[in-house]
């Protein structure tokens, strides 16, 4: 059994005190989690706050985006040892903002997830394609390319370690979702392609999110389909009225 995994994306949003608010906002809303695990991604700036007020809550921190190396002439970027200091959980690599606005290419997607990986930390990968891409039926392909070059030279147990979130990304903010349909169907042929890398234990094992404008009104229709783990979600988020609708959604399904 897959346990079921609840994410929130701040991307550029929240600072110190909205961390803290929303938190606090969060604890009276939903005491406790029970079978789901959940998980918020703050602007990294805020993650120490978001650390703090979640030490005795059993909520998973994570940080949206990392470097590949150590320490550096890399102006801008966070180093993953700085992640680990700051008792980070997990971190998001290639979201499709980071894709698509930074030109994030798989190849630099492939070396961040093997670093986070050495490092301890889990790694969130984001795949997914353009309406573009769906249009020109090109989907299988691309998230077959997506997958293929994130878990190239990964070891079967690492790999058990990535949590995979589906993320069209003609629904990511758009209020577009995808049907459970085709989102089950992705997350099929991207499990289908797992086993086909390793075998049918890490298959079953890993955790694939479906990401894509997540709502309280959608969250039961997703996330009672089989072949979906979780969900990562980004605006409804940002409310603790909205997210702890979900988690309490996940909890039931
Ligand atoms: C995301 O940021 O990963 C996301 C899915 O955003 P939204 O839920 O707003 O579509």
């Amino acid at each position: 059994m897959r346990k079921l995994f609840i994410a929130g994306n701040w991307k550029m949003n929240k600072g110190i005190k909205e961390t803290e608010d929303f938190f606090n906002e969060l604890f009276n809303l939903v005491a406790d989690y029970g079978k789901v695990d959940i998980a918020i991604a703050p602007p990294f700036t805020s993650i120490p706050k978001a650390v703090e007020v979640c030490r005795t809550k059993n909520i998973l921190i994570g940080a949206q985006n990392m470097y590949f190396e150590d320490s550096g002439a890399f102006t801008g970027e966070i180093s993953p040892k700085f992640l680990k200091e700051l008792n980070v959980d997990f971190v998001i690599l290639g979201h499709s903002e980071r894709r698509h606005i930074f030109n994030e290419s798989n190849e630099l997607i492939s070396k961040k997830l093997k670093k986070a990986l050495e490092e301890g930390l889990t790694p969130i990968l984001c795949v997914g394609e353009t309406l573009k891409e769906r249009e020109d039926e090109k989907t299988e392909k691309v998230l077959k390319e997506q997958v293929d070059s994130a878990f190239n030279d990964i070891s079967p147990d690492d790999a058990k370690k990535v949590i995979i979130a589906y993320e069209p990304v003609w629904a990511i903010g758009t209020g577009k979702t995808a049907t459970p349909e085709i989102a089950k169907d992705a997350h099929f042929f991207i499990r289908k392609r797992i086993k086909e890398l390793y075998n049918s234990i890490v298959a079953d094992e890993i955790r694939i999110l479906y990401g894509g404008s997540v709502k309280p009104g959608n969250a039961k229709s997703l996330l009672s389909v089989d072949e979906i783990d979780g969900a990562l979600i980004g605006g409804a988020s940002l409310k603790p009225q909205s997210f702890a609708e979900i988690i309490k959604i996940g909890m039931e399904v």
